[in-house]
């Protein structure tokens, strides 16, 4: 589906007609790029002529333009050089390999002429950031042409791109071309390559690569001139170099790699998705023979579940220095065993859907970015690797009986991602999860903010507004976002119309502050008014309010689930019997109120113990306070 054809409402002082949609009022810039690169192998160089369509939908008046260099962050005394030279954690991919590269080794992209209007205009290099400030404005409507020529160096592979990774992949080529910063409803985003993350505007791309005949390619979108086996180039025999011409629609960035010994193994699926491997064969890399099989489920796994992958190609090239998606294609490394080969192609499919599809700032949103895929990878995993969680809860040694009753449910692979994330939030290091990718404190804090957090945001959903609700939002999500940026306020706003309960104060805890989530029973007594009934008062000890499960285990045998939804939620999730003997709402618990007592219709002697969050729905940083045992069985 071309991004075109929807792109009526957005062309011209038509961009208002955008309230027809579900995002009021919504916009974004759109890019046509025209690449002509000439590879040199032996300098490894390049020349590249770019002329790029840039279609201004915003409704402001732009008097300025911004590039990203990314490849000039491979130059000594670099931002990217003196973040990982000065911060307590350097990334262990770069550590000092900055300070000490040599001019034949470091990455460069030189503009050497830029025109805008027909005219050559001035342009200001500030290290990863081109800034060209224009003579005449863009207005709102304009389409503009903004034609460069650049030389550039590709650095030898420090960190995802470059020369002769550690695998001896040829040309990683990510982040590898003058690209043109987004300018959104914030302003620009002209944020200097220090270490991650990416945001790119959508639009179309045909880039012609010519490079000598020895070299194969795998790139972002389709190869337009292809011979028969549909991976190679139409030979011109009276030519010494090829070139090859990748076409791609409805992305925001374009990547490639080459290398004399790819294998490129081709695949269609049922539903017509090319999906190729690019590998050179071997005895590291046997594991890439059974990859496709695997992967097409995957696939068939993930378009019912998360939404369907809407493009017609997608490729695993062997490459980069561990995994890093793009459009249509990712490079990862490929010496591995079979699980981690399929975990790290699980999750750079998965960015597909989560940043390749819904197009983050992940700059500011990478607990989206990273969380929800690693969201996604965690589910899919289990469903190809299935195994039981060897968590168990932090209970006290001796405390058996204790441990009897709360052990995670099995066939949970959640349970330890919750662990992991209350060991960090156990730390001194967690930060709150709004902030820049590139400004965490520590490496540390980023990896276990977005990484894990931004996973245990999704599962703890389903705790609030229902497993199936969220998974119907994240598919909804997917369809009227997709080809779109859409923010941290969007999903929620999603996630309130498929359930109908109120989330804002999830984002506000969350996401925006460090609270952590502790649940306790304070307390039990019998009541004295002649009634069968005991009363149990729960205590929040944490900030942070999250609707609960409290499960009353009678001596008996019969197991009751309580829900206690928060009031300012103004709703609760669908409640299920499972494998409990009665299931029932209570009121609702004010987050303003510490205390809460909960009335059950029991005496005392007919308790054995009241257990808070029984199913493992919320990271609970202490659970040792979780469990009160009334009567022992003995
Ligand atoms: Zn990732």
């Amino acid at each position: 589906m071309k991004y075109w054809t929807k792109g009526v409402l957005f062309t011209g002082a038509m961009w208002m007609g955008a309230v027809l949609h579900a995002q009021h009022c919504y916009w974004q810039q759109e890019v046509r790029y025209e690449m002509d690169i000439d590879m040199n192998v032996h300098t490894h160089q390049y020349d590249g002529h770019q002329r790029l369509w840039y279609i201004n939908h915003s409704p402001d008046t732009l008097h300025q333009v911004f590039y990203h260099l990314y490849f000039n962050a491979f130059r000594k005394g670099s931002m990217m050089d003196m973040r990982n030279r000065t911060i307590a954690d350097p990334h262990p991919k770069i550590g000092d390999k900055i300070r000490y590269i040599t001019a034949g080794e470091e990455g460069w992209i030189r503009v050497e002429r830029l025109r805008y209007r027909g005219k050559d205009v001035p342009f200001y290099e500030k290290g990863t950031i081109l800034q060209v400030p224009l003579p005449e404005p863009i207005l709102p409507g304009d389409t503009v042409l903004l034609e460069m020529k650049y030389r550039a160096q590709v650095p030898i592979q420090i960190r995802r791109s470059g020369r002769y990774n550690s695998e001896g992949i040829a040309y990683t080529m990510t982040q590898w071309y003058p690209k043109l910063c987004e300018y959104d409803e914030h302003g620009w985003h002209p944020t200097p390559y220090v270490g991650r993350e990416f945001y790119g505007v959508w639009g179309d791309f045909t880039v012609r690569i010519t490079i000598d005949t020895a070299f194969k390619i795998v790139a972002t979108g389709i190869l337009k001139n292809a011979d028969a086996s549909g991976v190679q180039p139409l030979k011109d025999p009276a030519k010494p170099l090829w070139t090859w011409i990748y076409e791609a629609q409805d992305v925001h960035d374009f990547a490639w790699s080459a290398d004399p010994d790819y294998l490129i193994k081709r695949f269609v699926r049922d539903d017509g998705i090319v999906v190729q491997y690019a590998y050179q064969p071997g005895e590291a890399t046997k594991h890439w023979e059974v990859l496709p099989e695997i992967m097409d489920f995957v696939f068939d796994y993930a378009n019912a579940k998360y939404g369907k992958y809407p493009y017609p190609i997608y490729t695993f090239a062997q490459g980069g220095d561990g995994g890093m998606e793009y459009p249509m294609i990712t490079m990862i490394t490929g010496h591995r065993s079979l699980e981690s080969l399929v975990g790290v192609s699980v999750h750079e499919l998965m960015h597909s859907w989560y940043q390749g599809v819904l197009g983050f700032n992940e700059s500011k949103y990478a607990w989206m970015d990273e969380g929800f895929t690693s969201y996604a990878t965690t589910d899919i995993m289990h469903q190809v690797f299935p195994r039981e969680p060897s968590s168990a809860p932090d209970i006290p040694e001796g405390a058996k009986e204790l441990m009897e009753l709360y052990l995670p449910p099995a066939d949970n692979p959640f349970v330890k991602v919750l662990d992991r994330y209350i060991e960090y939030a156990n730390s001194p290091y967690e930060e709150a999860l709004c902030r820049h990718a590139d400004h965490f404190r520590t490496n540390y804090a980023y990896g276990m903010g977005s990484y894990i957090k931004g996973q245990v945001f999704l599962y703890q959903l389903g705790g609030i507004i229902g497993e199936a609700q969220r998974d119907r939002g994240l598919r909804k999500f997917f369809y009227e976002w997709q080809f779109k940026h859409p923010t941290d306020e969007d999903f929620i706003r999603t996630m309130e119309k498929v359930s109908g309960i109120q989330l804002d104060w999830y984002l506000e805890y969350w996401i925006h502050r460090t609270s952590k989530i502790d649940y306790a029973i304070d307390s039990l007594w019998q009541e004295r008014d002649g009634q069968a009934a005991t009363a149990v008062r729960l205590v929040r000890v944490e900030e942070m309010p999250f609707p609960i499960d409290v499960e009353l285990r009678l001596i008996d045998g019969r197991r009751y689930l309580y829900h206690i939804p928060l009031r300012i939620m103004f709703g609760h999730r669908p409640l299920e019997k499972g494998q409990y003997d009665g299931v029932q709402l209570l009121d609702d618990w004010p987050w303003t109120n510490p205390y809460y007592v909960m009335k059950l219709p029991f005496r005392e002697d007919e308790i054995q113990a009241i257990i808070i969050d029984p199913l493992y729905k919320m990271a609970d940083v202490r659970r040792n306070n979780n469990v009160l045992i009334v009567n022992s069985e003995n």
